[in-house]
């Protein structure tokens, strides 16, 4: 980042006339901790846990991902963690665990379908996740949902998983249940789910809604989070959570670009969660936009 925004890393964001935006950060493996001060941000918006279940470790227990969720909410010193649940699939194969030779990868079992066909695995993360939930804030959000049953399902596992923690005498909490909407189905219906908060996730939202694969560089001219279709899927989302008194904010790459910015805060967002590296520079554009231009 310029030495112009680096200024604004700790200070909190604020648009140019004056609204409060939240930053946070994504996280896709602790390593990343080493070194990253807490205080640049408002909380974790996104741990992409899929590098518990990296191949040839194998699959991770319940311990060795409570530790894990542990570590990362005693960095977070009582701000707000999002954890998804495995994002497998799609781009992110496990072996193991994903389906080979799918025709259609980005289109198959990925994200909570997979979890959903695989309750054992599901189940381990949930009760992980409900046990560190006792140490900070954390969250629980779910990867690739496109219809309210899925929610429904996920949500009947965590009722479960808590049940079974309280017979166990384990110290747990029920973590909030919130959604990525990153399927166009989930975002013209998004008011229909019940879920506890809403996550944009523009990388693969922008690839269904354009049909234009997120890792093809061909037609990466086409995978456009500023497209107008995108946009209006983005500003649909955010008053759906406005109408359910929820909240809403982005995790997708396009938060990360200064030039997308501006159309995000248009659209209605006035919370963003961006890679680490992008802080900075993420603060500065929320800086430079104004709703109402001065006279
Ligand atoms: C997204 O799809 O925008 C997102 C944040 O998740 P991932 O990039 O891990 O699919
Ligand atoms: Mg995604």
């Amino acid at each position: 980042a310029g030495a112009a925004a680096e200024t604004l890393r700790f200070r909190p964001a604020v648009t140019a006339d004056g609204e409060p935006v939240r930053v946070h950060v994504n996280l896709a493996d602790p390593e990343e901790l080493a070194g990253l001060d807490p205080a640049q941000c408002d909380g974790v918006g996104l741990v992409r846990t899929e590098f518990l279940f990296h191949a040839g470790r194998g699959l991770p227990d319940e311990a060795a991902q409570l530790a894990v969720y542990r570590r990362i909410l005693a960095w977070a010193a009582g701000r707000p963690v999002t954890f998804r649940t495995l994002d497998a699939g799609g781009d992110k194969p496990i072996p193991g665990l994903t389906i080979d030779g799918e025709s259609n990868p980005f289109l198959g079992l990925r994200g909570l379908r997979l979890s959903l066909a695989y309750p054992d695995v599901f189940r381990t993360q949930l009760r992980a996740l409900c046990r560190a939930a006792v140490d900070g804030h954390a969250r629980v959000m779910l990867p690739m949902v496109t219809v309210p049953a899925e929610l429904a399902a996920a949500a009947v596992m965590l009722d479960s998983v808590v049940a079974d923690l309280a017979a166990e005498n384990l110290p747990h909490r029920r973590p909030p249940l919130g959604i990525m909407v990153e399927v166009p189905a989930a975002a013209l219906a998004a008011e229909s789910f019940a879920a506890d908060f809403y996550s944009i996730g523009s990388n693969d939202l922008t690839q269904y809604t354009m049909a234009a694969a997120r890792d093809v560089g061909a037609v990466a001219h086409l995978c456009d989070a500023g497209s107008p279709a995108v946009l209006r899927l983005v500003a649909a989302t955010v008053e759906a959570a406005a109408a359910r008194g929820v909240e809403v904010s982005l995790c997708g790459d396009a938060a990360a670009d200064p030039a997308l910015v501006p159309l995000l805060l248009g659209a209605g967002l006035r919370s963003l969660s961006v890679a680490p590296v992008a802080v900075a520079r993420t603060k500065a554009a929320i800086a430079g936009f104004s709703r109402h231009p001065p006279p």
